[in-house]
């Protein structure tokens, strides 16, 4: 029987990808969400004919369902079509790559069904990681990271045979389009400049996470709750060219690294065959070709955000969500050019001084520190 999956999230820039690799593999899709872009989603149902197709947006998915009828597919909207399109029992994996928080709660019901979970939503792991890593520790469904330093990391550690052999996860880092410029410098950059990333193309959101090194940031706290290491035996390296993707280092002072052209398709490709390879129509990497390969340390007074999050990930508790909640708010402002680059991390700090931590949170508590932490970004604009 072919492998069936659902793709949440399947029109952004993983989404897209994830779909490139079914075409090519001939994979089964069963279900495909988005939150709102009714023409791309319908051309998708059209190739793939999965049973179900989600838009979160309700207008949208009115229009979808209109455009669609005389299909066999449904369509539903809202949280309840995400979760229900996560929990679909024909299909045993499921690809979480939609942005931001609204992954959470459909990621969490794939993950008590024990499914396979094609981890492309950080927010879900760096808000709510000890409880989806518990549930998922109790149902046995299997999370297999997509981010492209993360499935590296899971890649090195394959054949390893527990954790106190690890000594140190080694995340790289590109530094992003302002690597090398200070705090001062950065300060006034545009939402064009932060959207030029030198080595990647994704998705607006994560781009400028990258330029302010939040995204570092929530991979720092991804890494501890995926591989359960302490945040001390996390670091991470700046390596501008994107080819080592992350390294292990074990206890014998062996480092192991995952090398490749920077292609998502890599990542998606093995979240689906795990532990099998399967054959890739990519350009191989061209060891000849490849400028050389340099590391060096990250500029935490030029990009405070990789700080906050490292702060966040000891403190642990609501900290992470209350972080990741005034991120994307903060992003979204900027990116709607309402602050400069440089009041991102301001905001960020902001909400962290003003939300009381609160250790071991429920669903609930986490949800509501996400709540809380994008009121006050919201506020600050309006001079509160
Ligand atoms: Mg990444």
């Amino acid at each position: 029987m072919r492998q069936a999956i659902t793709v949440l999230g399947s029109t952004g820039s993983i989404g897209r990808q994830t779909l490139d690799v079914c075409r090519q593999m001939g994979l089964q899709v069963e279900a495909l969400a988005a939150c709102r872009s009714v023409d791309l989603l319908e051309e998708q149902v059209r190739e793939f004919c999965p049973r179900l197709a989600v838009l979160y947006d309700m207008d949208a998915a009115a229009e979808l369902a209109r455009r669609l009828s005389g299909l066999p597919v449904r369509v539903a909207y809202g949280m309840e079509g995400l979760v229900e399109a996560a929990s679909l029992p024909e299909s045993g994996t499921v690809v979480t790559a939609m942005v931001g928080m609204v992954g959470l709660q459909p990621t969490l019901a794939a993950v008590r069904l024990g499914k396979r979970i094609a981890l492309a939503n950080k927010e879900t792991l760096v808000c709510a990681g000890e409880l989806v890593m518990a549930e998922a520790r109790r149902s046995g469904a299997e999370i297999v990271p997509v981010d492209s330093e993360h499935s590296a990391i899971f890649q090195c550690l394959q054949g390893c045979r527990g954790r106190e052999e690890v000594r140190r996860l080694i995340l790289t880092c590109s530094g992003g389009p302002f690597y090398g410029l200070s705090r001062q410098e950065v300060w006034g950059k545009t939402r064009q400049e932060a959207l030029r990333h030198p080595n990647w193309a994704m998705g607006a959101k994560i781009t400028i996470d990258c330029a302010t090194l939040m995204n570092k940031g929530l991979e720092f706290i991804e890494a501890m709750r995926l591989f359960r290491m302490p945040p001390e035996q996390v670091s991470v390296v700046i390596h501008r060219q994107s080819i080592i993707h992350s390294m292990v280092e074990f206890r014998d002072g062996a480092v192991l690294a995952q090398l490749g052209t920077p292609d998502m398709r890599l990542p998606i490709r093995y979240a689906l065959t795990y532990p099998a390879r399967a054959e890739s129509p990519a350009e191989p990497l061209d060891l000849l070709a490849c400028p050389p390969l340099t590391f060096g340390p990250p500029d935490r007074e030029a990009f405070p955000c990789l700080g906050l999050a490292m702060d966040c990930a000891r403190t642990g508790g609501t900290a992470c969500a209350v972080l990741n909640g005034a991120n994307e708010a903060a992003v979204g402002l900027f990116l709607e050019e309402k602050i400069p680059f440089g009041q991102i991390p301001e905001l960020v700090q902001r909400a962290l001084d003003r939300i009381p931590v609160q250790l071991n949170p429920g669903l609930e508590d986490i949800l509501e520190a996400d709540r809380a932490a994008r009121q006050i970004v919201c506020d600050s604009r309006r001079g509160g």
